[in-house]
């Protein structure tokens, strides 16, 4: 089996006791690669870090929208001087925006956003895009920005099959994380089923969001193969074609060759 673990928080404090022990796990699982990823400057600068100090880690940087207001001039140029500089950082995000918890005002939300698209653009690499009960609002900044122009994904996501499918048209992947495996997967399990084999991969999005039957727990890298797997089911593929489909289309998204 040969996975890929698109969307990761590694650096978290969740992981600073055994982050070794886990890597292995994942690596035990098949985890060929895993990107873990940036929500402020501080982060920023610790996902550079974990990805020097293993060949199987990436990183992106990026402003979550929950801190959206509180970015400043001297963090943007500090992510556009790693993502340009840093041959670890694959991407720039997350980004995006989040009116469920709207922990930043929304026109905070929606400059950073621009903004981050933007420097994606000029340093040429893709856009990880998180979107929480904003998808309107986030598809009109993704195709008002041109960011089909540098690719990237919908990470965790969470819309409708006519959500994904505007996605796809913007030159987007689309990335799946646990909550397509719960009971209460809405419409994900038809999203699962609709989106082209060459526009899709998985996640954890790790310590968060933890597949069945591990809810309630601290996610990790490794678990990426329950989602993987019942995606296959999904879809009705054979889980293991259907897994190293899933890992080469991480890689063409983040441009990196694997071992
Ligand atoms: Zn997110
Ligand atoms: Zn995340």
């Amino acid at each position: 089996m040969r996975l890929f673990d698109t969307h990761a928080h590694l650096h978290f404090p969740d992981f600073k006791d055994d982050l070794d022990t886990v890597l292995d796990r994942a690596r035990a699982a098949g985890v060929r690669g895993m990107v873990t990823i940036g929500t402020d400057r501080e982060t920023n600068a610790a996902v550079v870090v974990l990805a020097k100090r293993w060949p199987d880690v990436w990183a992106t940087v990026g402003i979550h929208p929950h801190d959206a207001a509180l970015a400043s001039e001297a963090d943007f140029e500090e992510m556009e001087r790693l993502a340009r500089n840093e041959t670890r950082v694959v991407g720039l995000g997350e980004m995006g925006l989040d009116f469920f918890r709207n922990l930043s005002p929304p026109d905070a939300q929606q400059k950073v956003f621009r903004r981050q698209i933007d420097i994606a653009r000029r340093v040429g690499k893709p856009v990880v895009v998180h979107c929480r009960d904003a998808h309107e609002d986030t598809l009109a900044i993704l195709g008002e920005e041109r960011a089909g122009e540098t690719g990237g994904v919908m990470h965790c996501f969470s819309g409708d099959v006519a959500i994904a499918r505007r996605c796809l048209d913007l030159g987007l992947y689309i990335s799946l994380a646990g909550p397509v495996t719960y009971k209460n997967a809405r419409a994900l399990p038809e999203v699962a089923r609709f989106v082209p084999e060459d526009r899709l991969v998985v996640e954890t999005d790790c310590p968060y969001l933890p597949p069945t039957p591990h809810r309630g727990k601290r996610n990790e890298p490794a678990w990426v193969a329950l989602t993987a797997e019942h995606v296959a089911g999904l879809r009705g593929a054979d889980p293991e074609a259907l897994s190293d489909a899933l890992t080469a289309n991480a890689a063409k998204l983040f441009r990196i060759t694997l071992a």
